[in-house]
């Protein structure tokens, strides 16, 4: 792992813009900002404004746009401030190899499968809220982390609460790992009545404020299907141990059986920040400044069991992982190209899951994965699949 000058610690944070990525620069400043971290790389892709004022802030020796034609706008931006700018793809990976022993991946959706990927290859630490790595590439993703010698750090809440609440040693005592969910904004809500909601309705999280897309993701349940085959990943645990329980307080973020009865879960309040410090301080839990829980105010924790028939999303992501092989990475392209349909206005917002179901089955017969190529030749493959589908569907509307 490489370290800075005076010991200060060398980080970069793809994604620096997101929901994430803010969210981890407040992080990086609570824990002494400047005086304790060394910022190699940020990356962004249109907030360039956003993405200059936080390499300004934070000295960053490299800020990278994933848009090639914003590459102009960000160098006359940082123009004599001696960081350097690049852009693109290629950008994003020289970010990712840039020396720091520690990356934050909060790219959102599969374009940050490769940068991170190259983060792991040199053998950097790398916490993971870009799901979409495991949900993807899922065994190769953690092979290239192992192969490089890195450590891969859960950064989704829900993740992060189960890698808190597993003993290293009693890993064969495990017998499931529960998810929780918060069921989203329409938890209550009849499939007729969903089936009319705009992005704009869906993106209204009740208990936690993200990114556009993970919110969307959260109204469909579709972020906790990605979530099950991550957890899948991670804990190298088998499909039929993972389960999945409606949590609407969002306080419980995740919980592990033991076969003795015991359930270990975490709480805290609904802020990803919690689960970003610990990321990047573990095995240390840092002194956040953030909520504290307030039992007494609290007063009730509610379960209910999810219902399959209104979030199909939970459904596809079983039968992904049982069919196995790159079904993963077809559902999630699938899912990501009907995401973007919706928000376009192309689609409805039930159409999402169908799309993401029935790219899956026209797909069923691609072979396993060798290798990553493999990966980015299905993802193609199910984003073209999945635009005729809405092609289709908005012919017959
Ligand atoms: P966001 O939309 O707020 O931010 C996404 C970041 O990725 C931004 O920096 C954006 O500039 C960058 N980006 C967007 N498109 C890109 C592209 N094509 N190439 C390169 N960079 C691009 O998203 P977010 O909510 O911060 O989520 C980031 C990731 O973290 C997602 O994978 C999400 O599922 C995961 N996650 C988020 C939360 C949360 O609370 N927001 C919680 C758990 C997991
Ligand atoms: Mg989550």
């Amino acid at each position: 792992m490489a370290s800075g000058a005076g010991n200060k610690r060398r980080i970069s944070i793809l994604g620096s813009t997101g929901s994430i990525g803010t969210n981890t620069l407040d992080v990086v400043a609570q824990l002494g900002g400047r005086d304790r971290f060394e910022v190699a790389a940020l990356t962004g892709s249109n907030n360039i404004t956003l993405l200059v004022q936080q390499a300004k802030a934070t000295g960053a020796e490299l800020a990278v746009t994933a848009d090639d034609a914003l590459y102009g706008e960000l160098k006359s931006a940082l123009a004599g401030t001696g960081i350097a700018v690049a852009a693109g793809r290629s950008g994003l990976i020289e970010a990712a190899e840039r020396d720091a022993g520690w990356v934050m991946a909060a790219i959102v959706g599969t374009a940050g499968l490769a940068p991170t990927l190259a983060a792991a290859r040199r053998g950097a630490d790398i916490a993971l809220a870009n799901k979409e790595c495991l949900v993807s590439a899922g065994d190769l993703f953690v092979s290239a982390v192992h192969a490089g010698g890195g450590r891969l750090i859960p950064v989704d809440s829900e993740h992060s609460a189960i890698f808190q609440s597993l003993e290293d040693d009693q890993r064969h005592a495990v017998e499931r790992i529960v998810l929780t969910a918060s069921g989203g904004p329409f938890r209550t809500w009849t499939r007729e009545r969903m089936a009319g909601v705009t992005a704009d309705i869906a993106r209204a999280h009740p208990n936690w404020s993200m990114g556009l897309k993970i919110s969307i993701g959260s109204a469909s349940m579709f972020n906790k299907a990605l979530e099950m085959i991550e957890a899948k990943h991670l804990f190298d645990v088998h499909p039929d141990q993972i389960e999945v329980v409606v949590h609407p307080q969002s306080i419980i973020h995740s919980m592990v059986g033991y076969r003795d009865g015991s359930v270990i879960a975490q709480l805290g309040c609904p802020d990803m920040r919690t689960a970003i410090g610990y990321a990047l301080t573990y095995p240390d839990r840092p002194l956040l400044n953030v909520d504290r829980l307030d039992f007494a105010k609290l007063a009730r924790l509610d379960f209910e069991a999810p219902d399959e028939e209104r979030f199909p999303a939970l459904r596809l992501a079983r039968t992904a992982m049982q069919r196995g092989g790159l079904q993963g990475a077809i559902m999630n392209a699938a899912e990501e190209t009907a995401f973007h349909a919706f928000v376009d206005g192309r689609i409805g917002f039930l159409d999402m899951a169908d799309i993401a179901e029935a790219v899956m089955d026209r797909l069923v017969s691609t072979p396993a994965a060798s290798g990553m190529e493999d990966v980015f030749a299905a993802d193609e493959a199910a984003r073209a699949e999945a635009a005729d589908v809405i092609a289709a569907k908005e012919k017959a509307a």
